[in-house]
């Protein structure tokens, strides 16, 4: 069975299209888009994402509201800021990049984010409603995962809601921004779910669990983890890690959490790292923006 490459970065320019639209809509409404993010101190992944953002906020006409902190800012310096950007009608939707740096308490930031405001879904309400299947705004890198994959699916002819089913999606990472969400989604459609952690590695169980995965969702942080032994053939993965990697001329590249090479041809679909999931993240995110600025269509569906 031959692996077959699925192209996020085609996913992402189909939705740049669609969201393109809306936001001349929501400007002939006359109702701004306008998405703010915070960046403390100079992490690379970090900052690199902002800049991202910056490209396509400005591609796509939303107006952009950057702000950077020193990494030795305070969390109340920090939690003014939010405060500030929640009470500006400007801004319709407030990012703020992890991590964090170690002395500020992530809860409490994401906690003082104003909800209609939250578009990573990181604030309790936000977190628990989409937990309960009703969520508000869902978390960007989750719900590129399950655009990708039903695309996917529709592009294969499969009917989406006889493979949910049927399937057994393993969840590989459990942090909150990422893993869970994903668990959710998983969930909301009715699959079988089975989420593991690093104690399945530690333990020796990992391969155990992937093996059985008609899906296998990778978000691990781990370069490589997943090799071809841990994959059942005809599997679809996708693969969410982006992870540093300096070449031997000392140019950082990105790599996935799956061994790309060995798992390819064994697998029915597969994305690859970069131009996979990243790409589709970066535009959900401004399309949760552009949710954010009607607030009467707020509350969606599960992406
Ligand atoms: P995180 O907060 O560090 O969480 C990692 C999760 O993976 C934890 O639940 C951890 O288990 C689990 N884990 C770690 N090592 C493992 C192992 N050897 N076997 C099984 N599970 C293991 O990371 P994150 O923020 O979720 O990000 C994960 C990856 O996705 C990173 O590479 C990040 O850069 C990438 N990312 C990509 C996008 C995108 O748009 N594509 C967006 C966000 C993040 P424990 O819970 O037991 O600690």
């Amino acid at each position: 069975m031959s692996g077959r490459t699925i192209d996020g970065r085609a996913a992402a320019r189909l939705l740049t299209e669609g969201l393109t639209a809306e936001v001349t809509r929501l400007q002939e409404d006359g109702l701004g888009v306008g998405l703010a993010t915070v960046l403390v101190g100079d992490g690379f992944s970090s900052a690199a994402y902002e800049r991202r953002l910056r490209r396509l906020a400005t591609e796509l006409g939303v107006r952009y509201l950057p702000r950077t902190l020193p990494g030795t800012a305070t969390e109340a310096d920090l939690l003014a800021v939010i405060a500030e950007l929640n009470a500006a009608p400007e801004v319709s939707g407030i990012l703020v990049l992890r991590p964090l740096p170690a002395h500020i308490d992530e809860a409490t930031v994401f906690r003082a984010i104003d909800p209609a405001k939250d578009i990573e879904a990181v604030h309790p309400e936000n977190a628990g409603l989409l937990a309960l299947g009703v969520p508000r705004f869902v978390p960007s890198t989750a719900a590129s995962v399950f655009h990708l994959l039903d695309t996917w699916l529709d592009q294969a002819g499969e009917d989406r809601t006889d493979f949910y089913h049927r399937s057994l999606i393993v969840v590989v990472g459990r942090s909150n921004n990422v893993g869970k969400p994903a668990i959710s989604l998983g969930y909301h459609r009715e699959a079988t779910v089975e989420s593991v952690d690093e104690w399945a590695s530690r333990t020796g169980n990992l391969g155990r669990h992937t093996r059985r995965a008609d899906v296998l969702i990778v978000a691990a942080g781990r370069p490589g983890l997943i090799k071809a032994e841990h994959v059942k053939p005809g599997a679809v993965v996708l693969d969410v890690g982006i992870n540093p990697r300096t070449g031997p001329a000392g140019r950082v590249h990105m790599v996935g959490d799956v061994d790309f090479a060995s798992v390819a041809p064994r697998v029915r679909a597969i994305t690859p790292v970069p131009g996979g999931v990243g790409p589709v993240t970066d535009v959900w995110l401004l399309r949760n923006t552009v949710t954010a600025a009607r607030p009467a269509r707020a509350l969606v569906e599960a992406s």
